[in-house]
């Protein structure tokens, strides 16, 4: 994996432990520098790669010059310095950490998981006083998070609607057209605690308004004023909530290797999508995809390769077609459900995949590796997805027949 974060230390027992930890996360890869001037090296050379950097207080030379540079700093501190800490967070650090052991460590590394995976995330702040909005923006855009803005409850439900990637709303209570308590109650009719986060916030000067937010919904509350420490746990707190929520999801509806949804997802999904157009008399098409030869790729590469031209297939077919419901259904079978589609629009789109599958060999650890796939395409309408994907299997079927690397659609052999 190519490497995702900065860590400027210069210590080499405290490296040790750095990549003792770091074995342990996976999705984080360290590149370990000695001072600034290699790390700034690295930074400028491989601009973009690099999503945060972890760097101890005294190898910086001018730390203001530093935090503005737009990559997200985590400063390590040997002692608690409160001066020097305040100072460094007013100029823009994402956090600042005094080395205390094992803990302090393992904190820094996981807040820098935090800062890779924050941009997945779009916050929601809702307050009447543009200062505040501002300011809350502020330090939510500094940990990476997307975030996006309303004055009031009815603007907000309208943002809701307009951004689906929305995993969090922090709200105020007393705002025109639409209080917070009421946002929220209207927020629990579309989205259950697991699903979107709400954090209310309440001053110091009414002290029934947090229990009042969480009564009609909401999962935490903020007093106001509060320091940013307090701001970022609660924030952390919640989206890590809907991150362990997400994760057992897709355990249970996505293939671990390739990240596409599984069998049980795609009949559960498809089969409505299918009733839905069937009564409708919509067009709609549905298609098997299969890897040619692929037992020979295992035989020739090894199965890890062989795994590696499955994600590779999987990420190109997502690619193209992100707007179907798209699963992996076998060992190298892909099941795709195209609404709106009739079999001879179906089949040119997965034929340029095909095509381009066709030309351009997959990139693995063993090299480059030429694949190919065939395909079987239907639109005639049947009793069930089930039976469609039966007639597509079919189809499948005669693609291979033919010579394989092509795609076989229903009616295409007919006569009239
Ligand atoms: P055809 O062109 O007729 O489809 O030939 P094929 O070799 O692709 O088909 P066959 O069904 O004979 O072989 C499929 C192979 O896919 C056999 C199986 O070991 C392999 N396979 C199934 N699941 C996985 C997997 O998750 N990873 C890897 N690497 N191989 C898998
Ligand atoms: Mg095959
Ligand atoms: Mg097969």
């Amino acid at each position: 994996m190519a490497e995702n974060i900065l860590i400027v230390e210069d210590q080499p027992e405290v490296v040790k432990v750095l990549r003792y930890l770091l074995n342990r996360i996976p999705e984080l890869s360290a590149k370990f520098c000695l001072n600034m001037q290699q790390a700034n090296q690295c930074a400028d050379t491989l601009l973009g790669q690099y999503k945060a950097l972890l760097v101890e207080y005294k190898s910086l030379d001018n730390p203001q010059q530093l935090l503005n540079s737009g990559l997200p700093t985590i400063v390590f501190l040997e002692q608690d310095l409160p001066e020097v800490r305040k100072q460094l967070l007013s100029d823009g650090a994402v956090d600042v950490i005094v080395k205390e052991g094992l803990q302090s460590y393992q904190f820094a590394l996981s807040l820098m998981l935090r800062l890779l995976n924050n941009p997945s995330h779009r916050v929601l702040v809702v307050d009447d006083s543009a200062t505040i909005r501002r300011m809350m923006c502020n330090l939510l855009l500094r940990h990476r998070y997307q975030i996006c803005e309303a004055e009031d409850g009815e603007q907000a439900l309208a943002q809701v609607g307009e951004y689906p990637d929305i995993s969090l709303v922090i709200t105020d209570y007393q705002m025109p057209n639409m209080d917070g308590i009421t946002l929220v109650q209207q927020l629990r009719k579309q989205f259950d605690e697991d699903q979107l986060c709400v954090i209310g916030l309440s001053s110091a000067n009414d002290p029934y308004l947090s229990s009042n937010f969480i009564k009609n919904g909401a999962n935490d509350f903020l007093h106001k004023p509060f320091v940013n420490d307090e701001f970022y746990c609660r924030i952390h707190q919640s989206i890590e909530r809907i991150e362990r929520v997400n994760l057992i999801r897709d355990m249970a509806e996505k293939d671990v290797l390739t990240g596409l949804y599984n069998r049980r997802y795609f009949f559960d999904h498809g089969n409505d999508i299918y009733q839905e157009a069937k009564a409708k008399q919509h067009p709609l098409s549905v298609a098997v995809v299969d890897v040619d030869f692929f037992k020979k790729v295992n035989d020739t590469y090894g199965h890890n390769v062989g795994d590696e031209v499955l994600q590779a297939l999987a990420n190109t077919l997502k690619a193209g077609l992100d707007r179907f419901l798209l699963a992996r259904t076998g060992g190298e079978e892909f099941f795709i459900v195209m609404e709106g589609m009739d079999a001879a629009q179906a089949e040119l789109l997965v034929d340029t995949i095909r095509h381009n599958m066709a030309l351009a060999p997959v990139n693995t650890s063993a090299g480059d590796i030429r694949v190919t796939f065939s395909a079987g395409v239907t639109d005639v309408m049947q009793d069930n997805l089930t039976q469609a994907l039966a007639v597509a299997d079919q189809l499948l079927y005669d693609a291979k027949e033919l010579g394989r690397n092509q795609v076989v659609r229903s009616g295409c052999f007919d006569m009239s």
